[in-house]
């Protein structure tokens, strides 16, 4: 990343996480004058995965990503529901195939360390695109023109679209005056990788358990990633065993399903919290990513989320463009929160009743759930509908995410 001294550009994205790299790239694409803000990280510190169903997959390829991500691309064919909540009544386990909507794939898992450096390398490489290290400081000045920037540098930068990737404490949102409504579980994420004796066959699995789901997805071989969910001491306990304590511990929660488990990679552990911000965009700013909405790591939702919210901003902002209109104006914020404000409220809704149907001690939840699941398991016409909503939502699918 270079160094810089003022200048201006169209769009100034604010972070340079998975979200912001990806945002700056599409823009530069669509011949926006675009300038990325972050300060460096070392893109192997992450140690997770991310599935990203087949929409986020077509947007990274009509990036141009293609090449650079293909060895890393481990398809998921399907994904398995299991109920493990010891209540009264087992549902039945429910496995939805993709080729039952004729599709090859749901999508795919991914190192995250593999996708942050090929978007690295992606963007240190893209004409129209300038990548700073640095962070932004507080108080953007904006005007009818456009916002100015100060860097911790003192250098400033001046766009007439500023895109806040910034993360979940966001800076940008703070500046835009919006605020958030953020609340928290009585639950951590165990994330983790492990290899094991029994081939995964390309599917995901999900137990379901009266602490929170427990994940495994597929990787290359006999290896799968994991996010276990617990309660906050049942995690801190995982995080503390050495290495045999918790594989001891993991094969007797996966019950055999991928045989024995051989090995486990390094773990880290996250805090189960949902933000969802008032609205998608104002004073020039418009929010994406997690610093407007973060989700618990269920159901494989927060950067998928994120790569629509892009998708959709670089087609309303292109748009105004070609109308000659202000690609920063309040009428393209409006616009921006009024197609995502929808699928942003109806997933994160639907990871939250998932969680608290697991968590919640009121029977008839539990009942309500099972019979869902039945129902899952003999209605193929309602698997179908649930596994179409899944990948992505019904309506109009933003043209960088078309096959
Ligand atoms: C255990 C776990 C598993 C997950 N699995 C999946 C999955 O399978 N599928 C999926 O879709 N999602 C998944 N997610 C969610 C996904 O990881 C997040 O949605 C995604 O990482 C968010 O990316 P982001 O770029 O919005 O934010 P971040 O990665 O937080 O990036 C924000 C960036 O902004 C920078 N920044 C902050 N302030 C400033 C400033 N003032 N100036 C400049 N830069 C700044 C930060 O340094 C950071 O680099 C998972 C999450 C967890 C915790």
């Amino acid at each position: 990343m270079a160094s810089i001294s003022n200048c201006t550009c169209d769009v100034l994205v604010v972070g340079t996480g998975p979200a912001g790299l990806v945002a700056a790239l599409a823009m530069a694409q669509a011949g926006l004058d675009t300038i990325a803000v972050g300060p460096y990280v070392d893109p192997a510190r992450d140690t997770r995965t991310t599935a990203l169903f087949t929409g986020s997959v077509a947007l990274l390829r009509n990036l141009g990503l293609g090449a650079r991500l293909e060895p890393a691309l481990v398809p998921m064919t399907g994904l398995r529901l299991i109920e493990d909540t010891g209540g009264i009544w087992r549902a039945p386990e429910v496995l939805f195939r993709a080729d039952e909507l004729g599709l090859r794939e749901f999508g795919i898992n991914i190192d995250n360390a593999a996708l942050n450096t090929a978007l690295l390398a992606a963007t240190r490489g893209q004409a129209g695109l300038r990548l700073i290290e640095g962070t932004v400081t507080p108080d953007f000045q904006s005007d009818n023109n456009g916002s100015t920037l100060r860097l911790g540098s003192g250098a400033t930068i001046s766009a007439r679209l500023i895109v806040g990737a910034d993360g979940r404490g966001s800076l940008c949102r703070r500046e835009a005056g919006i605020d958030a409504h953020t609340s928290s579980y009585p639950q951590s994420a165990v994330a983790t990788r492990f290899r094991h004796t029994r081939p995964h066959t390309n599917i995901s699995s999900e137990f379901h358990r009266p602490a929170g789901p427990v994940t495994t997805v597929p990787l290359t071989g006999l290896e799968s990633s994991l996010v276990w969910v617990e309660t906050p001491d049942e995690a801190r306990r995982l995080m503390g065993l050495d290495d045999n304590a918790f594989i001891r511990t993991l094969d007797d929660r996966l019950q055999g399903l991928l045989g024995t488990v051989t090995a486990i990679g390094p773990r880290a552990s996250f805090p189960l919290t949902r933000m969802s911000a008032d609205r998608l965009g104002a004073r020039r700013i418009a929010l994406i990513g997690e610093a407007a909405h973060v989700i618990p790591p269920i159901g494989a939702q927060g950067l998928n989320l994120g790569l629509r919210d892009i998708a959709t901003l670089v087609e309303l902002v292109t748009r105004a463009r070609s109308l000659g209109a202000d690609i920063g104006a309040e009428t393209v914020l409006t616009a921006y929160d009024a197609e995502r404000r929808g699928d942003i409220t109806i997933r994160s809704a639907m990871v939250d009743t998932l969680n608290r149907s697991l968590i919640s001690d009121f029977l008839p939840l539990h009942l309500v759930r099972g019979a869902g699941l039945h129902a899952l398991n003999t209605l193929p016409w309602l698997r179908r509908l649930v596994m179409r909503e899944g990948l992505h939502p019904s309506g109009r699918v933003p043209a960088l995410m078309r096959t």
